[in-house]
């Protein structure tokens, strides 16, 4: 099976279009959260997620941006912009996106792997550091986990004995371009696709990532999109500046 991974779409129209555009074949999509908040798009990706994907887990972004928990533990910008979506949503994205399921979510023939937003020991957790994966590495329920919520591209494994970290060096600055790479037996991971909408570890273009179970072959992609539609769309939403501006930096 070929699943394809998006992650923190964030409402970023432009980004998520090239994505699948660009996405190698696949059978299926499995979205990791946080479809909306800081991006000017809200519904459109919601509804694009909703016609092309069938596996979700939801993110505290959208959570937030439904209602299902407050927003004190949010940021200025990120508590602003997750108001200004839920005045945004229709009613009905609104209460799909409300029902999203929690993860880890396994599913049917992908044994040994499950999907979460954070960690799979908390769904809001930021997996960040080696230290921080230490320990949903070795107590997950399976080897093979998949999460997003840091919008950093790259993954964490262990075989018991070593550890490491793995963030891909990419050759190109704005193409098209991938990295492939084999998952190994006896080896737990913690792997990320990166942020499809607002990747923060210095590169604008868009994550993400395809895992092919049969090969048990990761490739982690990264795709240019129009850039200037999504933080045009910003400016004319009226939301803060730095939510367009961040987009150009990857941060
Ligand atoms: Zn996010």
């Amino acid at each position: 099976m070929r699943v394809l991974l998006l992650s923190d779409i964030h409402g970023n129209l432009e980004a998520m279009e090239a994505c699948l555009g660009a996405a190698p074949a696949h059978d299926l999509i499995l979205n990791l959260g946080d479809l909306v908040g800081y991006g000017a798009s809200p519904n459109e990706v919601v509804e694009q997620s909703r016609r092309r994907g069938k596996l979700f887990v939801r993110g505290n972004h959208d959570k937030a941006a439904t209602g299902l928990i407050d927003l004190e533990g949010f940021n200025p910008l990120a508590g602003l912009s997750a108001f200004w979506t839920r005045t945004q949503l229709t009613k009905n994205n609104l209460e799909w996106l409300k029902a999203l399921p929690q993860g880890p979510l396994q599913i049917d023939g992908l044994p040994g792997v499950q999907f979460v937003h954070g960690s799979p020991l908390d769904e809001d957790e930021y997996v960040v550091t080696l230290e921080d994966a230490l320990s949903p590495l070795m107590n997950a329920a399976v080897a093979v986990t998949f999460h997003g919520h840091t919008h950093l591209q790259g993954y964490f494994s262990s075989d018991g004995l070593r550890s490491e970290v793995f963030r891909p060096l990419y050759q190109t600055v704005g193409q098209s371009e991938n990295i492939q790479f084999a998952l190994r037996d006896g080896v737990r991971y913690l792997i990320n696709p990166g942020s499809v909408g607002q990747p923060r570890d210095g590169d604008w273009r868009a994550a993400f990532a395809l895992f092919d179970s049969q090969t048990r072959m990761v490739t982690f992609c990264r795709e240019p999109y129009n850039l200037q539609d999504a933080q045009n769309r910003i400016q004319a939403a009226n939301l803060p500046e730095r939510l367009a501006t961040r987009l150009a930096v990857g941060r």
